[in-house]
């Protein structure tokens, strides 16, 4: 027993070496399709060269197998954890952490993570509750799916929660997502996916924003009226005009995404959580006999 587990931590600590560097790397293909379809919609000259930019960049990268953007970000792993996978999530975090530093020391990577007041560096992207690991436990299934999302800082840093009242109800909620993105301006390097987080706490809704920028792009939210809520968001953040990087287009955002969670009758939170155009993310499933299935689109 001991033996299965030790080779198990070693399986998702490889996993989540790959996953950070992949990530980095090669970008989905459904934010390939966004921003090709981006470009064909853009009408401002500026826009259309932006986007143009960042279809080289891309490309450049495939080329040279460099990195689509500088910043390494922090690393954000989502796990769905099966209630019969033979590994605890204990070790399955410690994993995660070892195969960051891997990560960041064979390739290497720039190492962000700092102290927060010191501002001291804390090591190769860990450190102090580094990387940030969100958690989803799966009745009857013995599998492990990891996702990573490096996070830049220039769309993290544009991260908005406001408690709502009910009585702000919908309304209420659009104009505050509307509000953070046309403030947010050109900093967060738009075009990307807005993501929000509606109902529960305050802290839970800006955990379900950081979930909502993880779908594979232009998903829908399985409940219909948030669905709905998801399509006049995407058309109204595209009425604002801040276009490609903040220099004024048609594209401002590649999709809005939403979360939810019930909440308390008297609250009504809301998050947003953008992430830029370099929207990276890649995927391992990972079977209880240790077996590894790479997908960059999951
Ligand atoms: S916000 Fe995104 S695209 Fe901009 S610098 Fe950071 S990682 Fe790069």
């Amino acid at each position: 027993m001991t033996t299965v587990e030790t080779d198990l931590q070693g399986v998702v600590e490889d996993a989540a070496a790959h996953l950070y560097v992949w990530a980095l790397k090669d970008i989905p293909q459904d934010l390939r399709d966004a921003l090709a379809a981006a470009r064909l919609r853009e009408t401002s000259v500026t826009g259309i060269r932006v986007l143009e930019t960042i279809h080289r960049n891309v490309n450049i990268a495939d080329r040279d197998g460099n990195l689509v953007c500088q910043d390494t970000g922090i690393a954000v792993y989502t796990c769905r954890v099966g209630e019969h996978f033979p590994l605890h999530p204990t070790r399955i975090y410690a994993a995660l952490k070892t195969g960051t530093e891997r990560a960041t020391l064979e390739h290497p990577l720039r190492s962000n993570a700092v102290h927060t007041i010191t501002r001291e560096n804390t090591g190769p992207n860990t450190g102090y509750r580094l990387p940030i690991v969100h958690w989803e436990f799966v009745p009857d299934w013995d599998g492990l799916d990891v996702k990573c999302v490096p996070k830049g800082s220039g769309s993290e840093n544009m991260s908005f929660l406001k408690m709502c009242v009910p009585a702000d109800g919908v309304k209420g909620i659009k104009r505050f997502v509307l509000d953070s993105i046309v403030g947010a301006g050109g900093k967060p390097c738009p075009p990307g996916i807005v993501g929000v987080g509606i109902g529960g706490s305050a802290d839970y809704a800006m955990y379900l924003a950081k979930e909502a920028i993880t779908r594979p792009i232009g998903t829908r939210n399985a409940d219909p009226i948030v669905a709905q809520l998801e399509d006049e968001l995407l058309e109204l953040l595209n009425q604002t005009g801040i276009g490609p990087m903040g220099l004024g287009g048609d594209v401002t955002v590649l999709q809005c995404h939403i979360e939810h969670a019930d909440t308390h009758m008297t609250l009504n939170p809301v998050a947003v959580n953008y992430q830029c155009w370099a929207a990276r993310r890649a995927s391992a499933h990972v079977s209880a006999g240790g077996d590894v299935d790479f997908d960059r689109e999951a």
